[in-house]
């Protein structure tokens, strides 16, 4: 049973659950959705006919992320352009299973690539960032002489916060290698999206998600691409993959927690800037700059620091086991108050 031995050479990818009062080790919204949204929800799933399938083809949840869209970045969208998964995940991994042998990606970056590529038995390109973490182009060069057929690059790019240069993807996409740019982050990004680029170009795919916006439990993530490319990728994609629950949590929030949801992408934001420039006052922790709702810190010890805070009930993402990711640990944003007792703890574990 040669499938075993492969799965055996596999590494769990698991997160880490110990339970902390604060919780900034997973990069959610810190914001649960409003009572009011929460009855309306509760009103449709009471609605729903439990026994029935979901609609296979999503096609009006789809025409509400169009109309998202439409309004946020003013760019035209069909259901056609879209491919919905069980989170970003579940696209990350069909790409990974149709695509034909070579999964090329930055180190470091987000493990769904690795892990995907392990599991379908996918040759990996792995490519090294420099020391701030963005491309480079002699390292994009060498994996081109690679041969590979698809490309990701998650940008804002998670665990590091920043955002690539633009030039090296472009650089990547006139090559016509096809190139996925996960913007799972876009939504806290000032950065020009990819977007635009998508539907122009039939080797450019954009992937994003509901998770990081507040509806991480509902597992909705979305693919753009020109119709003619996501009308294929879709064929690929497991038939009722997005549950009806799903499907209708996503519509109403989408819709009429449209404000609420943009609100609280504002908020983050603004309590981003706030946390980074209290935490930079720190002299033995370097911060890293941020697109994202998470913001990279490297000190000395790691763990250390990462075991103090969890004693204080503070969980954030210790990443210093990784390639190139020595004394690094990353923090999400979280609510004005959990960010407050954050700084409060370091201030205390520092001094
Ligand atoms: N892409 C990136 C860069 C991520 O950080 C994550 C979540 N950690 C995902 C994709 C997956 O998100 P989801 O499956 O929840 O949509």
């Amino acid at each position: 049973m040669r499938f075993l031995e492969n799965l055996k050479n596999l590494k769990a990818y698991k997160t880490e659950t110990t339970p902390c009062k604060i919780k900034l080790s997973s990069n959610e919204s810190p914001f649960d959705l409003s009572e009011q949204l929460k009855e309306k929800i509760a009103n449709k799933i009471k609605e729903i006919p439990f026994q029935r399938y979901p609609d296979p083809t999503a096609k009006q949840l789809k025409e509400i992320l169009a109309d998202f869209i439409k309004e946020e970045e003013g760019i035209s969208l069909k259901p056609e352009n879209f491919v919905l998964g069980n989170g970003s995940d579940e696209i990350i991994n069909l790409l990974i299973t149709i695509i034909d042998k070579n999964v090329a990606y930055p180190i470091p970056t987000f493990p769904m690539y690795q892990v995907s590529s392990d599991v379908a038995r996918k040759n990996k390109i792995e490519f090294e960032l420099d020391e701030n973490f963005d491309l480079v182009k002699e390292q994009i060069d060498k994996a081109l002489e690679k041969n590979p057929d698809i490309f990701f690059f998650a940008s804002p790019n998670n665990p590091t916060g920043n955002s690539f240069n633009k030039d090296l993807i472009n650089y990547v996409i006139d090559k016509g290698i096809f190139t996925v740019i996960d913007e799972a982050y876009i939504h806290f990004s000032d950065k020009e999206s990819f977007l635009k680029k998508a539907i122009e170009k039939e080797n450019v795919a954009v992937l994003r998600t509901l998770s990081k916006i507040g509806l991480a439990s509902i597992r909705v993530g979305y693919l753009i691409a020109k119709e003619e490319i996501a009308t294929q990728i879709d064929k690929a994609r497991l038939p009722f993959n997005i549950t009806y629950p799903s499907q209708e949590i996503a519509k109403i929030v989408l819709t009429e927690g449209r404000k609420e949801i943009k609100n609280q992408i504002k908020i983050v934001k603004a309590e981003r800037e706030k946390v980074i420039k209290e935490v930079e006052k720190i002299k033995d922790i370097k911060v890293y700059p941020s697109d994202a709702n998470f913001f990279l810190i490297r000190v000395k010890d790691a763990d250390y620091l990462h075991k103090e805070l969890i004693k204080k009930g503070i969980l954030t993402r210790n990443m210093s086991h990784l390639p190139k990711m020595e004394g690094c640990i990353r923090v999400s944003i979280g609510k004005p108050e959990e960010n407050e007792a954050f700084i409060v703890a370091l201030k205390e574990i520092f001094d």
